[in-house]
């Protein structure tokens, strides 16, 4: 890539430079890559599209890896995976990869941040963009599952460099075959059975002929669940330890362990971090990778 100059020629056949791009990606520890055109995110509100972002945006480069290890996945302590968030790897990589696109092609690129914007918003779906760019498709439990490597974090950077896109895949990762066949027996899923929407869970829905034709996911149910100490614990604890006109009292709530739990979870991630996997741990997508012999 280096030395190439901002050219029309260039703009129309980028294939090399993309070429260069995934090399990098994948040698520096990323599972998959993909381009979406920055044109294709309509399913996105006005405001949290690429161009929003980077105008005159022309792809949007998606890689994913740095997944829970095999290890994350044998421990029956599903709160250790709190404090070992690893997607902040996958982030720095797309960095390296702007900064490429910078300086030896000559083209602006913008990581997109990995936080919320106003009202708890991503800045831009990077699921949508990992679906987009055919890195993985949707899962009734909510993450983008790569047929393959199953579920991982993702990152994606905009820029004004037009590169051939990867598309949408056509064949679904979710439902799995071994969930196609457990449910014709048993009416779930390892997901479904696990976080069953009709007992307090937040999971259901119905496959016909191998697809959901009907899909049940309690978002705000599963939040309440996955995000118990990051940002909007802090918050409400504040707020009640603000409220509280006992000294005694407020200090004690101050030093409790879910306020202290709250401060560590901030401290160690700039960004969300799920707090329970468990549908995913079920989950048969990419099981030959979580053993180890
Ligand atoms: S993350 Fe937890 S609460 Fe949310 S759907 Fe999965 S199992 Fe249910
Ligand atoms: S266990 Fe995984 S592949 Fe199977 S239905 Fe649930 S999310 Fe989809």
């Amino acid at each position: 890539m280096k030395g190439t100059a901002q050219t029309d020629e260039l703009d129309t056949d980028n294939s090399g430079i993309k070429e260069e791009l995934k090399q990098v990606a994948l040698k520096a520890g990323a599972l998959v890559f993909g381009v979406a055109d920055a044109s294709a995110f309509t399913a996105a509100a006005e405001g949290y599209r690429p161009t929003d972002i980077l105008p005159k945006a022309r792809s949007v480069v998606v890689i994913g890896g740095a997944k829970p290890r095999a290890g994350d996945w044998q421990s029956p302590n599903y709160q250790h995976m709190e404090l070992s968030s690893t997607n902040d790897r996958i982030t720095a990589l797309s960095m390296r990869l702007a900064h490429s696109i910078e300086r030896q092609a000559g083209y602006y690129a913008v990581v997109v941040p990995p936080g919320v914007d106003q009202g708890q918003l991503p800045f831009m779906s990077l699921a949508l963009a990992a679906e987009l760019a055919g890195c993985g498709t949707p899962s009734l439990a909510g993450p983008v599952l790569h047929p393959e490597h199953g579920f991982m974090y993702f990152s994606a950077l905009i820029t004004t460099l037009s590169l051939p896109v990867d598309g949408p895949l056509t064949q679904p990762a979710c439902p799995a075959p071994a969930c196609v066949e457990m449910y014709q027996r048993s009416g779930a899923t390892p997901c479904t059975a696990t976080c069953p929407i009709e007992d307090n869970g937040c999971l259901g829905g119905a496959i016909v002929d191998g697809r959901w034709s009907e899909r049940q996911y309690d978002r705000g149910r599963c939040m309440a669940r996955v995000y118990n100490y990051w940002v909007p614990t802090f918050q409400k604890i504040l707020t009640e330890t603000l409220d509280e006109p006992d000294n005694e009292q407020r200090r004690m709530m101050i030093n409790s362990t879910l306020f202290s739990r709250s401060l560590w979870s901030m401290t160690y991630a700039n960004i969300s971090q799920g707090q329970c996997f468990e549908c995913m741990r079920v989950c048969p997508v990419d099981q030959a990778n979580r053993q180890l012999s």
